[in-house]
């Protein structure tokens, strides 16, 4: 007997954990398929060498290019999903995002949804997933319905410094929105600590606004939701006439179970929710679900990311680094007519981390003392769609990634203008001009663009659009051709803009979800 569901929700990370909590109040049946378990509470959550170095929470599924040589991609499997293990930067796309937009390397299209579409979405997610944040500093912020509900997290010292030295080159920094349970008006009660363990580690103290905390748990509360763990969907079989998905084939610890429901959502992050939509070809669908347009797999993106260290004689004693931002060069400059991206932080880096992707390492310096004295940014700009970056899958059923970066002339003049601003900052207020020399003039950055292997912002895989013809799904994230089938993550994105995804991935979830409550109403 195949157990049956009003709602089969595939994956709980920020898209399919946000849907949940939307649906589970309708007193449906809802069904969660996550192919991971729970993450373990333990002390290596918040070990840097377990984390970074030895990878010990990454999949241990090996991909490929497109040259066949081994992708060991940086990804999670949890309930949860990447969310347990991201930086909760949640921001807004920017509202021209939502249009076309000429780039160096081309085009950005335009969205089938306008930002005052997602708008009061954008402003549940934030309150959903408890933003701090502050609004009208960001030059390129978008209109927003309400506040955010949380004062920004405040820069520690050294990013204020920095901060203050942006704003006097006329510059507007402003506080990242993040999704962290921070209370620094009560520090004893405040559920976070603010410790150098957050970005790219799972939070053990459950401070982290992410996917499982804010909304797999509270939806599990009604008995109406259930959840299967360690169930990796493999297959989505339809009905004869196609229209349909009636069967989801799950192989759980090597046993096959079979699920059905009313409506099937795959929220498997943008490059498995691909990978199952084309392992899933039958007769009526021989290209894969829901491609009769050919661009299931397609139009990958991943965002031209770069971490940049900018390396000084005086120590950063930064705990918690990720706080300030910059968009002043998101849509060009005096000197430059093309979008060239956003400017932030990662977290703290330290000596393991460096280990597990070195750097070259400055002259006269450790990898740890290297990590000690430095600043460490991450910049982001768009990539865009092209047809050929894909995802597909060779003989065995495995994930072939091939990808070809585009767009990167903006990305290196972002790289160019953050040189410029880092190397025009006051001289350092303890060591005096000595120090100030020793920091900046020997103009020490250390760029590393980030590989292949890491695809925390994939999304564009099965993009949402009007014509059925150059999209796999309608405006709702509906497949044009199923009655039944819906992909609530990152691959509908049709352009990537060049600010972190979960915001965007989550607010659309509640939206699917509004669409989807007066569906089963
Ligand atoms: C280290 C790191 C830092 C990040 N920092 C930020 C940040 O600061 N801000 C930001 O906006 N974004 C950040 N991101 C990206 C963000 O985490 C993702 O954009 C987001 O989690 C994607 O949501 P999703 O629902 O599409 O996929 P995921 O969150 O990846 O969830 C997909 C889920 O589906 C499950 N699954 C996959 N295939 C199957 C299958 N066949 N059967 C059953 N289950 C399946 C997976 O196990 C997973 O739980 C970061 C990512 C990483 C890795
Ligand atoms: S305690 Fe706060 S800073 Fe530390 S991991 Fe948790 S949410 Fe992040």
């Amino acid at each position: 007997m195949v157990e049956r569901y009003d709602v089969a929700i595939i994956g709980t990370g920020a898209g399919g954990g946000t849907l949940a909590w939307a649906l589970a109040g309708t007193g449906k049946r809802i069904l969660l398929i996550e192919r991971g378990e729970y993450v373990p509470r333990e002390k290596d959550n918040w070990s840097t060498r377990a984390v970074n170095l030895e990878g010990k929470y990454n999949t241990n599924e090996v991909w490929r290019d497109q040259d066949g040589k081994e992708l060991h991609p940086h990804t999670n499997y949890y309930v949860g999903g990447n969310t347990k293990f991201y930086g909760a930067a949640l921001f807004r796309l920017r509202r021209e995002d939502f249009g076309e937009i000429k780039h160096h390397g081309g085009i950005s299209p335009a969205w089938p949804v306008s930002y005052e579409d997602m708008e009061p979405y954008y402003t549940q997610a934030e309150r959903l997933y408890q933003v701090h944040g502050e609004r009208g500093v960001d030059p390129t912020d978008p209109p927003a319905g309400a506040p955010y509900p949380h004062p920004p997290v405040s820069h520690e010292p050294r990013v204020q410094q920095l901060s203050d030295d942006f704003a006097r080159l006329g510059r507007r920094p402003f506080h990242v929105p993040l999704g962290v349970m921070l209370d620094e008006k009560n520090p004893q009660k405040s559920r976070c600590i603010r410790c150098e363990t957050c970005d790219g580690h799972p939070c053990l103290v459950y401070a982290k606004s992410d996917a499982q905390v804010i909304c797999v748990d509270p939806a599990l509360a009604h008995p109406s939701v259930t959840l299967v763990t360690g169930a990796h969907v493999t297959r989505l079989e339809t009905s004869a006439s196609g229209r349909e998905v009636t069967r989801i084939v799950v192989d759980r610890g090597g046993v096959t179970e079979a699920y059905a429901a009313g409506i099937v959502v795959v929220a498997c992050g943008a490059i498995n929710s691909a990978a199952l939509l084309l392992r899933s070809a039958n007769d009526k669908h021989p290209r894969g679900l829901a491609n009769g347009s050919d661009t299931v797999g397609r139009h990958y993106m991943g965002h031209v990311n770069s971490v940049l260290m900018a390396v000084s004689k005086c120590p950063n004693p930064t705990v918690f680094q990720k706080t300030l931002a910059l968009n002043d060069f998101y849509f060009g400059s005096e000197d430059w007519d093309h979008p060239m991206g956003h400017i932030s932080f990662v977290g703290k880096l330290d000596g393991e981390t460096l280990k597990a992707g070195a750097p070259a390492i400055a002259p006269g310096f450790t990898l740890d003392l290297m990590a000690k004295h430095s600043l460490d940014f991450w910049l982001t700009s768009e990539d865009l769609p092209d047809p050929d970056n894909r995802v597909t899958l060779d003989r065995e059923g495995n994930i072939v990634l091939a990808y070809k970066p585009n767009n990167e002339e903006g990305h290196r003049r972002l790289i160019a203008k953050l040189k410029s601003l880092m190397s025009q900052q006051t001289k350092c207020r303890v060591h005096g001009h000595e120090c100030h020399e020793g920091l900046f003039a020997r103009n020490l950055y250390l760029g590393q663009r980030i590989p292949l292997a890491g695809v925390a912002h994939q999304n564009g895989t099965i993009r949402f659009g009007r014509d059925p013809q150059t999209s796999a799904l309608d405006a709702n994230c509906k497949a044009h051709e199923l009655d039944n089938l819906y992909v609530v993550d990152a691959s509908c994105f049709p352009s990537s803009a060049a600010v972190n995804p979960a915001l965007t991935i989550m607010a659309n979830a509640l939206r699917v979800g509004e669409h989807l409550k007066e569906r089963l109403a």
